[in-house]
């Protein structure tokens, strides 16, 4: 694979590099640098201007060099547990300036009264001062840099190395003219030798923002190119679907679709009627209704007498889609389930009516890759996003496609940043609107001495005839951590609520016993599931209106999201209760936004702002590129410029 922070193809070993035995190599390789490509882009972390600075200029809480004559005799102060102060003034191209200097009692001697001195330190403008780092007797001139290297060699040695690669590496890949011209940018070769071997603050900044640039430009045409391999064209693709039957069947919905609704159906159905293969992204919060604007979808492609059928990761799942596509399409689609877990019986006369095209929609697993599994015509695949297939599993799926069409369905919001990112290779509808008449979930934080107050909700809800999931921390954790375990807060509730109308459900169980469980909870014989997370994976009980999460520090914004999403599935009102002591400004901050709002997208946002961008993708999906100097978050305004660009350079070069 090609990688996005490379100048020169092809890449070659370091071994050819000046000082770089044996012993060196294999100290590199395992902090990662094999190429020279891999040298080249190792940046130094951080920047020390040397050059002396006149501080008539010199910026606020900027670090700078500055010299000058004392002007006084320093005095040193001790004060607890070791610690010390050096001050002094001293006068520096007319500025009388004070300087500190903490824990360094030993400059003291070094410090005389009318004498020259030159010092490293961070200016404060309004005050006059400078909290001094270090004393420098030789002027070097000049930044100096230090790179992360995990302490296996020397920046210095290190920055050896990289000189050397500089003379041996052939740079074979540079920004456009044009682009560099326009946004002042430097040539890639320059701009890293400057952030290698820096010559100022000016210079390095210019550098940085070149590459950044550089890095998201390309990035955006590799998505591009992937994007344009998608797009196979063929007349093939075409669904000529009915109009007229399709604005029918709309009709007969009980409910009038939301503006997003109306704008996704359009988006699919703009797709169909192109000769190119749809590759799209459906986004969503739980309960938007994406299944009724992906049904319409698989009866427009009915109206011409073709099959669909929807890809899910689980079992659990496959049943939830199943269902949920029978209760609103039961009686104008066909629709069946296959899994791994369908009788052979069964299986087979489901592949008959399959391959007869009898079958207008076919839910179903992994199960549906096996290659009994024909289809008579299938046009449109839905896949649900909790994981994207392997490329080996897509070719399968496309082998049996009749015409290549393919929407992605997410439930988990993504911050426009990331989706441009991640999703840079697909169309996107959104639905952001909930569909009319949901009354939104409350959400409110309780401390854990409000228990009683928590009780008292979730009671009012239970007498009412309501369920009430209550989420409590796993059973490993609690040995470690200051938690309540999921066995003391099941018998809290079930000393409140009695026996009856308490399960309990974690992790430990048999599958069985688990199964048997949820059941009681699904069928309301319980109206209480006290459970650990593993509620997640998708339960569906609209007669639920309350959840209540212990511990809810230990979760972020986006499962706390997911979990919340497990009630308002009715037209009742629903309540989130969060019960937490949380201590940390992250974990406040977090209750905090979750009592605030219930919009996927603004949390996702927020999650993404305080988690940053590669935290945040380390738990949703692998496969974000990984920039070296670009930030996706930061940088935004240089990724949309760079993607502007590169769509422009893309067509020039394309048509
Ligand atoms: P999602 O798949 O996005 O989680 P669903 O498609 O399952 O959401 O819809 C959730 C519920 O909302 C379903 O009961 C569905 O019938 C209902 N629904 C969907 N769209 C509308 C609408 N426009 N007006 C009223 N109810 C709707
Ligand atoms: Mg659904």
């Amino acid at each position: 694979m090609t990688r996005i922070h490379q100048v020169q193809t092809p890449d070659q070993s370091i071994t050819g590099l000046k000082g770089v035995g044996d012993k060196v190599k294999e100290k590199l390789f395992s902090i990662g640098i094999e190429g020279v490509n891999d040298v080249l882009f190792h940046l130094p972390s951080s920047y020390t201007d040397q050059s002396v600075v006149n501080l008539n200029e010199a910026i606020d809480g900027a670090n700078i060099t500055v010299e000058g004559t004392v002007k006084t005799e320093p005095q040193l102060a001790f004060f607890r547990k070791g610690k010390s102060r050096l001050t002094f003034f001293m006068d520096a191209d007319g500025i009388y300036v004070k300087v500190t200097f903490f824990n360094q009692p030993y400059l003291k001697s070094k410090i005389i009264n009318g004498e020259f001195v030159r010092l490293f330190g961070k200016f404060n403008r309004n005050k006059l001062e400078i909290n001094g780092s270090k004393l420098i007797f030789e002027a070097s001139g000049g930044m100096s840099v230090k790179y992360p290297l995990g302490g296996v060699i020397q920046s210095k040695t290190f920055q050896k190395i990289v000189r050397s690669a500089f003379d041996t590496a052939i740079f074979n890949l540079d920004l456009p003219q044009h682009l560099k011209a326009k946004y002042k940018l430097m040539a890639v070769r320059d701009a890293l030798f400057e952030l290698h071997f820096p010559t100022s603050q000016v210079m390095t900044d210019q550098a940085r923002r070149t590459i950044k640039f550089f890095e998201l430009y390309n990035f955006q045409l590799k998505i591009m190119d992937k994007r344009q391999k998608e797009r196979v064209r063929s007349e093939r693709f075409i669904v000529d679907y009915n109009i007229d039957e399709l604005k029918q069947f709309i009709e007969t919905l009980p409910f009038e679709l939301t503006g997003d609704q109306k704008r996704s159906v359009n988006d699919i159905c703009r797709d169909f009627k192109q000769n190119i293969s749809m590759h799209r992204l459906l986004q969503g919060d739980v309960g938007s209704g994406k299944t009724i604007v992906a049904g319409i979808a698989v009866y427009a492609v009915k109206t011409i007498g073709e099959q669909s059928a929807v890809m899910v990761p689980t079992e659990v799942l496959a049943n939830q889609h199943y269902q949920s596509f029978k209760d609103t399409f039961g009686d104008k689609l066909v629709i069946e389930k296959l899994t791994g877990t369908t009788k052979p019986r069964e299986k087979r006369e489901i592949l008959d009516r399959l391959s007869s095209g009898e079958i207008d929609l076919l839910v179903g697993t992994h199960a549906i890759f096996e290659d009994d599994v024909v289809f008579d015509r299938l046009s449109f695949t839905i896949i649900d996003e909790q994981h994207r297939f392997g490329v080996r599993q897509r070719q399968r799926l496309n082998d049996k496609a009749y015409r290549k069409n393919v929407l992605y369905m997410t439930a988990t919001p993504i911050p426009r940043t990331l989706s441009i990112t991640a999703y840079g290779d697909m169309d996107v509808s959104l639905i952001r609107e909930m569909p009319a008449g949901r009354l939104p979930i409350t959400t409110e934080w309780r401390r854990f001495n409000e228990l009683d107050q928590v009780l008292s909700s979730v009671k009012n809800e239970i007498d009412k005839g309501h369920s009430a999931y209550i989420v409590a921390p796993l059973i490993e954790e609690s040995e470690t951590l200051d938690l309540k375990n999921v066995y003391e807060i099941y018998s809290i509730f079930e000393d409140y609520f009695g026996h009856e109308d308490v399960v309990l459900v974690h992790g430990r169980m048999k599958p069985e016993e688990k199964n048997d469980a949820m059941k009681a909870f699904e069928s309301l014989n319980k109206k209480l599931l006290v459970s650990t997370t593993v509620i997640e994976v998708g339960i569906n009980v609209p007669n639920a209106t309350s959840i209540v999460i212990f511990n809810a520090e230990r979760f972020g914004l986006s499962t706390l999201h997911q979990l919340r999403g497990r009630v308002g599935r009715n037209n009742k009102q629903s309540a989130c209760i969060l019960v937490s002591d949380a201590a940390t400004d992250n974990a406040k901050l977090r209750m905090e936004i979750m009592t605030s709002t219930t919009d996927g997208f603004i949390l996702s946002e927020r999650d993404l702002e305080m988690r940053g961008p590669g935290d945040y993708f380390g738990v949703r999906q692998s496969g974000l590129p990984q920039f070296k100097v670009a930030d996706i978050t930061e940088d935004y305004r240089i990724l949309e410029v760079a993607r502007e660009e590169a769509a422009k350079a893309y067509l020039q070069d394309q048509f």
